[in-house]
């Protein structure tokens, strides 16, 4: 997975294509992610017993990892990135556009 919780992301395709949002969970095992705010659907929730909040309900729908571009630090656009082992072990992403590193843990603090 290139896309990392806490990421700063711009999705690229679907009706939220060019919106920004920070990603809020990501599904490995679907390649999947979820971006906070973002390709929201809404569920009609019957009321019911157990049911806090019944009626229209704005619910995030996981996207494709593949629909997302991570932003860039640098160059402050969507970008592609490529991994890159530093000497220590760390594993950083670098932009393909300026080369600018962009740290895991800068992005999860
Ligand atoms: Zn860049």
């Amino acid at each position: 997975m290139k896309i990392r919780k806490g990421d700063q992301v711009m999705i690229v395709s679907g009706k939220d294509k060019g919106k920004q949002g920070r990603v809020e969970r990501v599904i490995p095992s679907d390649d999947k992610v979820v971006v906070a705010g973002l390709n929201t659907v809404t569920r009609h929730l019957r009321p019911r017993a157990g049911v806090r909040q019944a009626g229209r309900v704005q619910q995030e729908a996981p996207l494709d990892a593949s629909n997302v571009r991570l932003m860039c630090t640098g160059c402050n656009r969507p970008v592609r990135t490529r991994s890159h082992n530093l000497e220590d072990g760390t594993k950083v992403r670098i932009c393909q556009r300026c080369q600018e590193t962009i740290d895991w843990s800068r992005s999860n603090p």
